[in-house]
């Protein structure tokens, strides 16, 4: 596995194996590296013949409230992860090669970005699109892989994609979760014990929402999302700050449930904020 830290470097990789024919995969994250991470990288290189991770602590993504300096940083551990789950190079570029010394141009997302996360993570959506956008375009024509995880950030990277007309297949990877349903991520390791046995209803608060779709036919967005704040208040510790049902590339809820919706939640158990998201599709048992 080649590890780099000169984007340049990656370009001239990727080019070199596009010249010889090789289907080029690129997954970008913050490092912290999970199994869900790992679950990408190894889906990615599966279907590319050449597999890049990018680990970048963006800071343009952290919101006014948000800490970019205890961020968890763990290089070794991270590379050994991508290597074991088939990355042949990690672009590790720094501060300065990724955004300059005095930048002056980002990319702004309009509607997308009003909703769930946006207001309440001021900044964060158009922070993610400025630095995906960097990646894409040191990276060159590849397939780019991003978890449904962060659902509103992989709309928001396909919609960036086919706007701006970068050269790139969005490829949606899916949630991995722990056995009890929660979605891996690095905010996990906060969670006290208690906490972490209060987590899980986050998952399970959509559960009943998707459960409502499919099972009973609910066709009301507001039923639906009726439910899934029921089954949230039954855990003492979770905190929801919203759930939502919405069409699945407008963001914005339906007036009725007619066609696949997402499901999406929030909350904090104890001082970490999770986020959630399942797809529930009506007509389907
Ligand atoms: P991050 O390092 O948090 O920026 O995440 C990098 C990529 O991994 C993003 O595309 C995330 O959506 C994805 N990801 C995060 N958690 C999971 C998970 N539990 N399962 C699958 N993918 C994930």
């Amino acid at each position: 596995m080649i590890v780099t830290d000169q984007p340049e470097e990656l370009r001239h990789l990727l080019d070199e194996a596009r010249h010889a024919g090789k289907r080029v995969g690129l997954h970008p994250t913050m490092g912290a590296l999970h199994g869900g991470h790992r679950s990408n990288v190894r889906q990615m290189a599966a279907e590319c013949d050449t597999a890049a991770v990018s680990i970048f602590v963006n800071p343009l993504q952290f919101g006014p409230s948000e800490d970019f300096d205890a961020y968890p940083r763990s290089l070794e551990a991270d590379l050994a992860q991508a290597e074991e789950a088939g990355a042949h190079i990690v672009l590790v570029p720094s501060n300065r090669a990724m955004l300059g010394c005095d930048p002056v141009v980002s990319v702004h997302v309009g509607r997308l970005s009003e909703v769930l996360e946006g207001p309440r993570r001021p900044g964060h959506i158009d922070g993610v699109a400025t630095v995906v956008t960097k990646l894409l375009s040191v990276a060159g024509p590849c397939w780019a892989y991003f978890g449904e995880k962060d659902f509103q950030q992989l709309v928001v990277v396909r919609r960036l994609v086919s706007e701006l007309l970068l050269p790139a297949v969005v490829v949606g990877c899916p949630t991995v979760r722990e056995p009890d349903g929660l979605a891996l991520s690095r905010r996990n390791a906060s969670l006290s014990d208690d906490e972490r046995r209060a987590a899980p209803a986050l998952y399970w608060s959509l559960l009943a929402g998707k459960r409502l779709v499919e099972e009973q036919s609910a066709r009301g967005p507001e039923q639906v999302r009726a439910a899934m704040l029921a089954a949230a208040a039954r855990e003492a510790l979770l905190e929801l700050d919203y759930a939502e049902v919405v069409g699945p590339e407008t963001l914005r809820t339906p007036p009725a449930i007619t066609g696949e919706v997402r499901l999406l939640a929030a909350g904090r158990v104890g001082r970490t904020r999770l986020i959630d998201n399942v797809v529930a599709s009506p007509g389907e048992a």
